[in-house]
């Protein structure tokens, strides 16, 4: 139903290599990944949303049959996009978990090998073998296991994202976005119905995919090009099945 996969591994992911003496870079990044999240949930919001009413709309003028269906696919949608983001979190989140605990096996029965695996980490982003070693030596002294997460896994313990947040954050953003379809063709009068959600639809699309390509530093017309004629075919398909259904007498 959607034509926008949100980046969950981007929700999870953050910068690893941000120091904590840069805690805003660090909060940056996030902040970007989760924004930008959002903004590809709504985008779903309103294409899926905006193809059922539309659907309907096409095959009967009776405005509870299409608040109705409106809001059966926002609430169908808003839980499909939870139960999704929460699956994903959550194995991503025991797939981090796994990795740590086996780190900490590792560091507790053979730490001689460890502390050589770290200093060769370092070795090989640059540092000479003097150095590298002093380097290993020190974190592992300092916090062992931060040490090998951060260079070996790219996992920064205080980032492991709660499946529930991002759950509960992309049902709200599928909500925001559906919000806004329903409202298109229930308020105008019936005649204005369908091409009003049709402009309003479009014109969402556009903005929600510049702004989502341009917080993902990619080519901002290229997305927008590529929302909008997804978001109109939907719209398309459905207007012309549920017209067809309608005359068919199934309105
Ligand atoms: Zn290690």
């Amino acid at each position: 139903m959607s034509i926008c996969t949100p980046p969950r591994a981007a929700i999870v992911a953050c910068v690893a290599d941000a120091t904590h003496d840069e805690p805003h870079r660090e909060g940056l990044a996030q902040r970007l990944n989760w924004l930008r999240a959002g903004v590809l949930g709504a985008n779903d919001g309103i294409v899926s949303v905006a193809a059922v009413v539309v659907g309907v709309a096409g095959a009967t003028s009776h405005s509870g049959a299409i608040l109705l269906a409106g809001l059966a696919a926002l609430v169908g949608g808003a839980v499909s996009m939870a139960l999704g983001e929460y699956v994903s979190v959550s194995s991503q989140r025991d797939t981090e978990r796994a990795l740590i605990a086996k780190e900490r096996r590792e560091l507790r029965e053979m730490p001689a090998e460890e502390l050589e695996e770290l200093t060769d980490l370092y070795r090989a982003k640059g540092l000479s073998a003097d150095t590298a070693r002093q380097v290993a030596i020190e974190l592992t002294a300092h916090d062992a296991l931060a040490a090998h997460l951060e260079v070996e896994l790219k996992i920064d313990q205080a980032d492991v994202v709660s499946p529930w947040y991002a759950a509960f954050a992309s049902a709200v953003a599928f909500t925001v976005g559906a919000l806004l379809p329903l409202a298109a063709i229930l308020l105008p009068p019936e005649g204005w119905r369908v091409p009003i959600t049709f402009v309003a639809v479009i014109a969402a699309l556009a903005v929600t995919g510049a702004v989502a390509a341009h917080l993902g530093g990619a080519s901002r017309l290229r997305a927008m090009v590529r929302t909008v004629i997804g978001g109109a075919l939907a719209l398309v398909a459905t207007f012309g099945i549920g017209t067809l259904l309608g005359t068919a007498g199934l309105g």
